[in-house]
């Protein structure tokens, strides 16, 4: 028996007026889950072994006192999911110390102004193929599903319409603009799939312990930013033909020499700065609702000193830029517990971004279009460059120990990308990726490492 998750993101329609309910329920959730982390988090912890993030115990120790707490008005299957999301924020936290990181207590509290995750699982939310109903603390509300105009070919109707896929425990996101669900399906390939089995609940928090990426891609032409869930950001080209405006203006000024003329110059720059300057945050502001958006844990960046090996005479300016929207993304996520990292960029524009293809050819990629000689696979090339980023840094930085788990399969790592997510094989060889939609050993899944414990 082999089997399958795959994450779907939904952007919910929420009833006129409920948008409060959910913004009231993740008051006392957060509340659980601070409670928790305080639990299991000592005053001045000294070493990573002070951090206990053990669920059973949290649970055990906190339950019947956030009931009371919470007035028994969250579902208490949230309080059992808050519990549990604070324990493997700690468990990831305890990791990253272990591997040398520098790390603060996690704090849930003041979550509900940018954005906040809750989790469902099928006791405290129904799923149906077009809407769910989910728990609030003033009762329960419906919610349709916004569907794309054609289902054919989407995630959407890959797989919710799919009735060999089932629902499992799943995420409800507000990104501190519209609310998401992040569905989790469930797929038990069998020897004769017909309908994939309901599966007990309880078993499968799945993702709670992964590693997700996105891959960035920066360039001097084009979209300043290329991400590798396939998002444009910035307009490199406008940049450019601006600067050069400036660049002819500063020459007139520079002219005549004169005090006032000097005065207008020193002024223009200025301004000219401050353009650049709210750019950058522009484009980094861009990665990081993106970066919310799909629950990304990592940001891969190209590390500059190998760009400017990629880019022969990139020009000052454009290393400044590249700098700063790496810094602003970094800054902007570090409240979400976002590592925002960068990788060797070596052949990622030339190397062909499929799983199953090995292609590297500086003939692959001709301007913006990127055509493997071998495979075929036909794309845009930043986005090409974009998803082997993403694969790199998941490759390189994520496989060390402190990475996905051969053995027990319970951190794993994925790349988001543009319909979901793919994950890499549980024998962590290092080219062997698969799409999470395929088929694969069970004792690779983090849903059935879930299930020993
Ligand atoms: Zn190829």
């Amino acid at each position: 028996m082999v089997e399958a998750n795959r994450t779907v993101m939904i952007p919910l329609r929420i009833p006129e007026g409920s948008t409060a309910d959910f913004h009231q329920t993740i008051l006392p959730y957060a509340y659980c889950q601070q409670e928790t982390v305080d639990h299991c988090w000592p005053d001045n912890p000294t070493q990573p072994a002070d951090l206990q993030p053990s669920k059973q115990d949290a649970e055990e120790a906190l339950y019947d006192r956030l009931r009371a707490d919470t007035n028994e008005q969250l579902h208490s299957n949230l309080v059992q999911k808050a519990v549990t999301d604070a324990t493997a924020a700690i468990s990831s936290y305890k990791s990253s110390w272990e591997n040398g990181d520098r790390i603060s207590k996690p704090d849930f509290h003041d979550r509900e102004r940018d954005g906040y995750t809750m989790t469902y699982d099928k006791r405290a939310a129904t799923y149906d193929r077009y809407e769910a109903t989910v728990s609030t603390v003033n009762g329960t509300v419906t919610c349709r599903y916004e569907l794309p105009a054609e289902v054919e070919g989407t995630p959407y109707g890959e797989y919710i319409l799919d009735r060999r896929w089932s629902f499992s425990t799943s995420k409800l996101i507000f990104d501190g603009e519209r609310f998401w669900l992040h569905a989790v399906m469930h797929r038990q390939f069998g020897d004769d799939p017909v309908y994939a089995p309901q599966t007990d609940d309880s078993t499968s928090d799945t993702h709670e312990d992964t590693h997700r990426v996105l891959g960035v891609d920066l360039n001097v032409d084009g979209a300043t930013a290329v991400s590798s869930t396939g998002q444009f950001y910035g307009n490199a080209d406008a940049l450019n033909s601006y600067r050069s405006e400036q660049e002819q203006l500063r020459g007139e000024l520079q002219q005549p020499g004169t005090r006032s003329a000097h005065l207008r110059f020193q002024q223009r720059r200025g301004t000219e700065w401050r353009y650049y300057d709210q750019y950058a945050h522009h484009v980094a502001n861009s990665i990081k609702q993106e970066v919310l958006r799909v629950r990304a844990t990592h940001v891969a960046f190209e590390n500059l000193t190998r760009i400017r090996k990629r880019i022969s005479n990139l020009p000052t300016f454009q290393q400044w830029l590249f700098k700063n929207v790496r810094k602003y993304t970094e800054y902007k996520l570090e409240r979400y517990g976002v590592t925002v990292d960068t990788t060797n960029p070596d052949y990622t524009s030339q190397a062909c971004s499929r799983t199953d293809c090995d292609c590297v050819d500086e003939d692959n990629r001709d301007g913006k279009q990127f055509a493997c000689l071998e495979c075929g696979y036909t794309i845009q090339s930043d986005y090409n460059a974009a998803k082997n980023v993403g694969f790199r840094y998941l490759n390189t930085e994520l496989s060390s120990p402190a990475g996905h788990t051969c053995s027990s399969g319970q951190a794993t790592s994925q790349l988001a990308l543009m319909s979901g997510t793919l994950s890499p094989t549980g024998d962590c060889a290092e080219h062997d990726w698969v799409s999470t939609d395929k088929p694969y050993p069970q004792q690779a899944s983090d849903s059935s490492s879930a299930r020993a414990q």
